[in-house]
């Protein structure tokens, strides 16, 4: 709107656009200094299988504890460590505590349970990235099979070689990929096929209205049928009620995750939930 007002409407927004960028720059110098003051903090939720309801792994996800913010989420802050770049070192850092995370929790359940971790696009693609990876699973000991990716189909839409390359080289080094937020992308479908993904993570947006929507009903039901016959497993995403899970599991959906199960939690409280909540596999 501002533009067709001509000069006096620009002077107009001006000041607000200085506080704006003021914040960002606040928060920008923040963020330089979070790592170091070991202001971030990893929760975890749990993701279990719709059949049992038994755990099957966690993601890790990300918060920021600045004392003049408070908890800050990663919506929040995300963003903006991308455009700076910081997203690379915080990034490493989330890698290294959760496969850290994921072995220590081995011996309270008993097996094996899988990390799954967040990868944004600039991350993804800086020259160091599956470096830094090999590097949290021999720091940390985990097995590479029990690391999974998590990628936004943003990142496909770039269809570079690179970028299948790396994806190519993360599966055969043993880590699992999965696309996360499914659906939302306006991606074509077609990746799916050629790049070596284990798992689709359908987006909440899908199964927030499953038990209202018909459409969305449908919706979910063709992303598992279609993921299946491309020899994909599926994670329900945001499963809140109930309801979703005797849909979800009618529709063979492999996996659920979300707040009926449980809502993130600090390493403290995740591992009481470990406790309490583990049933025994066989
Ligand atoms: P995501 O990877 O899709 O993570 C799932 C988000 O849904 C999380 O939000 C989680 O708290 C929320 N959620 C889980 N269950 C439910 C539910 O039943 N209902 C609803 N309404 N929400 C649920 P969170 O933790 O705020 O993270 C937001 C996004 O930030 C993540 O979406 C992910 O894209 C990004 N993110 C988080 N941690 C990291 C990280 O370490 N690195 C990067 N690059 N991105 C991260
Ligand atoms: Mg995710
Ligand atoms: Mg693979
Ligand atoms: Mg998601």
């Amino acid at each position: 709107q501002a533009k067709h007002k001509g000069k006096s409407a620009f002077a107009h927004f001006a000041p607000e656009m200085t506080e704006v960028s003021h914040e960002r720059l606040q928060m920008e110098s923040r963020m330089r200094r979070a790592l170091e003051l070991e202001e971030f903090e990893l929760y975890f939720q749990p993701i279990v299988h719709t059949d049992s309801g038994n755990l099957c792994s966690v993601e890790a996800l990300l918060r920021w504890n600045n004392p003049s913010m408070g908890m800050v989420m990663p919506d929040r802050f995300i963003p903006l460590a991308e455009e700076t770049g910081l997203i690379i070192p915080i990034g490493e850092w989330v890698l290294e505590e959760a496969c850290k995370a994921a072995v220590s929790w081995k011996e309270t359940a008993g097996r094996n349970i899988g990390i799954s971790v967040n990868v944004s696009p600039r991350q993804f693609r800086d020259p160091g990235f599956t470096e830094a990876v090999m590097r949290a699973l021999s720091a940390s000991g985990l097995e590479a099979d029990q690391l999974e990716l998590e990628i936004t189909e943003r990142l496909i839409l770039d269809n570079s070689i690179e970028t299948a390359e790396i994806l190519r080289q993360l599966d055969r080094s043993g880590i699992r990929l999965s696309v996360d937020d499914f659906g939302t992308g306006y991606s074509a479908l077609s990746y799916l096929k050629s790049y070596p993904f284990d798992t689709l993570k359908i987006d909440k947006s899908f199964i927030q209205d499953v038990m209202k929507e018909p459409e969305d009903a449908s919706l979910v039901r063709a992303i598992i049928n279609m993921a299946h016959s491309l020899g994909l497993s599926v994670i329900a995403e945001g499963v809140e009620e109930e309801p979703q899970t005797h849909f979800l599991k009618q529709e063979g959906c492999d996996f659920c995750q979300g707040y009926f199960y449980s809502r993130p939690l600090p390493a403290k409280d995740f591992e009481n939930w470990l406790k309490t909540n583990q049933r025994v596999q066989i």
